[in-house]
């Protein structure tokens, strides 16, 4: 970074100081702003706090963290490690900051844990990711050594659209129909669309997550250098993971110069140019959206920035004015103009919503290491489902979908779809 310019791209506590150091403790980071909160039960927003009810386990307890680490006030011992890791990195505590200040806490967060990757401190069971990284090509451990399952006869070589698989699609065996049917979809729409397959590379998500800024950073330029080779003019994200990161995260550190779509999105606009052609809407489940973080407040695309602060009358400004991500940036009217389209109910919320939805434990890398935390507010979001009327929690996530249907297992009446499914199967209904 150059001595007088202040720069969005922070490879370093240190980097982001001057930022960090704005935190005036006011706590509003563990809730959403209160003109958003609906209900006294659904008034907290940051599932590190709700869960461990420590000022420390919230957005602002582990940027004041970060601020006593950088002056040396303390060091990374485990409870520095087993707080920072007992996140979601699920950002609200980012956009609620965001309603009064311009602290970049999520930042901050990310690079907290990587002060602590780089001092070796981190879990065996991230190390372990890590490792199936390097090894494999993804971070999904269980699935070490898997063999992608994409149908040979799909895809098109060189077609302008580039459909970007993903991990979680391209070897877990329990999202193989889900993958199939998102397919065929394309297909019946008339997109026309390529595939990498082998030589589609991991985005590096979870070691950027875990803290591994240079596994990240070595991840991001062969993303950008395939995405280029393939001479596509468009990527088409399946994974919400991967619609985040693409957009979000990668710019940061390699350009990608075509713009990225999520598979609803591009639903949505079938769908209105009328080339998918649901049946008239018969169900009356009570559904609702569930917003997946990597979908929503996680995905604003990255701006780069570079400028100054100076005191105008007393005042401080950006000179030119920064960037503010504010979490509005993601995908969240196109899904829910799908599920319009095959529900006869009225658009049903959830109490938090869009860019105040409440995490459903999926994200961050905190399912491997503290899987009752992420259990814990899965099933905190289902419950919200059921006091809110919901009977059919719609989302489009792989990580988000197993979790929230791991924890419906044990609340009656509400069940979990994706929105590749409800409209595969209207679609079936209509033409049989
Ligand atoms: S991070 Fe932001 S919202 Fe949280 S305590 Fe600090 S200033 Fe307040
Ligand atoms: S990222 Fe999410 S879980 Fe982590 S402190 Fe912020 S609001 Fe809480």
């Amino acid at each position: 970074m150059s001595e007088n310019l202040l720069s969005n791209h922070f490879d370093a506590l240190e980097d982001i100081r001057w930022n960090s150091e704005k935190c005036v403790r006011c706590n509003m980071c563990k809730f959403p702003p209160l003109a958003q909160v609906k209900s006294q039960a659904h008034s907290i927003g940051c599932p590190s706090y709700e869960h461990f009810k420590f000022n420390a386990n919230s957005g602002g307890g582990m940027v004041i963290m970060a601020n006593s680490l950088l002056a040396g006030r303390s060091g990374v011992s485990e409870t520095v490690r087993n707080v920072a890791y007992g996140c979601t990195l699920c950002g609200l505590c980012d956009v609620s900051c965001k309603f009064n200040t311009d602290i970049e806490v999520l930042e901050t967060l990310f690079l907290l844990r990587h002060r602590i990757f780089c001092e070796g401190q981190i879990f065996d069971a991230h190390r372990q990711s890590l490792d199936c990284i390097r090894a494999h090509g993804h971070p999904l451990t269980h699935l070490a050594g898997a063999e992608r399952h994409v149908e040979a006869r799909r895809g098109q070589p060189r077609a302008d659209t580039l459909v970007w698989i993903g991990p979680h699609f391209s070897f877990d065996p329990a999202h193989a129909a889900w993958l199939d049917q998102m397919l065929d979809l394309l297909e019946r729409g008339g997109v026309k669309y390529q595939l990498l397959r082998e030589r589609e590379p991991y985005t590096g998500r979870a070691a950027l997550e875990i803290g591994d800024r240079d596994l990240f950073g070595r991840q991001s330029p062969a993303v950008a250098d395939a995405v280029h080779a393939s001479g596509a003019k468009q990527i088409i994200a399946l994974s919400a993971e991967d619609y985040s990161t693409l957009r979000s995260q990668t710019p940061k550190f390699a350009a990608i110069d075509v713009p990225v779509s999520h598979v609803s999105e591009i639903y949505a606009r079938l769908l209105a140019k009328r080339r998918l052609r649901p049946e008239q809407p018969t169900d009356n489940a009570r559904m609702a959206w569930h917003d997946p973080c990597y979908l929503g407040r996680l995905a604003g695309r990255h701006e780069p920035w570079r400028g100054k602060q100076e005191k105008v009358g007393g005042i401080k400004i950006y000179d030119p004015p920064r960037p503010i991500d504010y979490g509005s940036g993601g995908v969240y009217d196109p899904p829910r103009q799908v599920r319009m389209q095959l529900n006869r109910q009225p658009l049903l919320e959830f109490d938090r919503h869009h860019e105040f939805a409440f995490n459903a434990g999926e994200t961050g890398q905190a399912l491997s290491v503290m899987p009752e935390f992420a259990a814990d507010t899965a099933s905190r979001r289902v419950q919200e489902a059921r006091d809110c009327g919901i009977d059919t929690i719609v989302t489009e996530c792989p990580q988000a979908y197993a979790s929230l249907r791991a924890a419906a297992d044990n609340v009656a009446g509400v069940e979990v779809r994706t929105l590749t499914e409800l409209l595969d199967r209207s679609l079936q209904r209509r033409s049989s």
